[in-house]
């Protein structure tokens, strides 16, 4: 049986990557991996879709165990792959979403050469700000942390294979689903 693909998505915090990939899985068929973290639950999140919440002890033993594909600490907490079940979809010819930072998209490389990685980007960096900012409940210093942090992950992603413009949701949508599909007949 012919394999899926393993797709990676990466983007700095607040461009909606979650909402793109979501909208991507209402109108395809493909598996988003669930990560475990070690990060407070947030409103909105859904343990065990969302991510599987756990805690710092529980991760390092996962470390320990090598139950996990790649792991990085970002912004003071563990977020990680679970190794087992990335293979397990793929081998089943399901397509595998990763949404993950950009260490994590370097270490998956590594590993799945044939993954192809795609970058979201901000209209503007003040469009990103704005949607920090509306997201609510965080600080004006964290707000800086967060653009801070956008601008040295926007710097990484010209090694990405592909970059979307997130301006409009149906655009990006389409736009994945052009790359996927056009990678997949390959
Ligand atoms: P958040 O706390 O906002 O949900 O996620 C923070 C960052 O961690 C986001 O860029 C998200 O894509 C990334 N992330 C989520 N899960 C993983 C993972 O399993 N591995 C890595 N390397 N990054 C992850």
């Amino acid at each position: 049986m012919k394999k899926g693909k393993l797709i990676v998505v990466s983007g700095p915090s607040g461009i909606g990557k979650d909402t793109v990939v979501a909208e991507y899985l209402k109108r395809n068929d493909a598996y988003k991996s669930i990560s475990c973290t070690s990060r407070k639950i947030r409103e909105g999140d859904i343990p065990d879709k969302t991510y599987h919440f756990i805690t710092k002890e529980e991760f390092e033993n996962k470390i320990k165990n090598g139950e996990l594909l790649e792991y990085t600490i970002y912004n003071n907490n563990y977020y990680g792959t679970l190794k087992n079940t990335i293979d397990e979809q793929l081998e089943k010819g399901k397509d595998v979403i990763m949404v993950i930072e950009v260490e994590g998209e370097a270490n998956v490389k590594k590993i799945y050469p044939d993954a192809i990685s795609i970058f979201l980007l901000p209209p503007s960096m003040d469009i990103l700000k704005d949607r920090l900012i509306n997201r609510g409940n965080v600080s004006p210093e964290d707000i800086e942390d967060r653009m801070k942090t956008a601008e040295r992950e926007i710097a990484t992603s010209v090694r990405y294979d592909y970059k979307i413009i997130n301006d409009d949701l149906d655009n990006a949508v389409k736009s994945l689903e052009n790359i996927i599909k056009n990678n997949i007949n390959e």
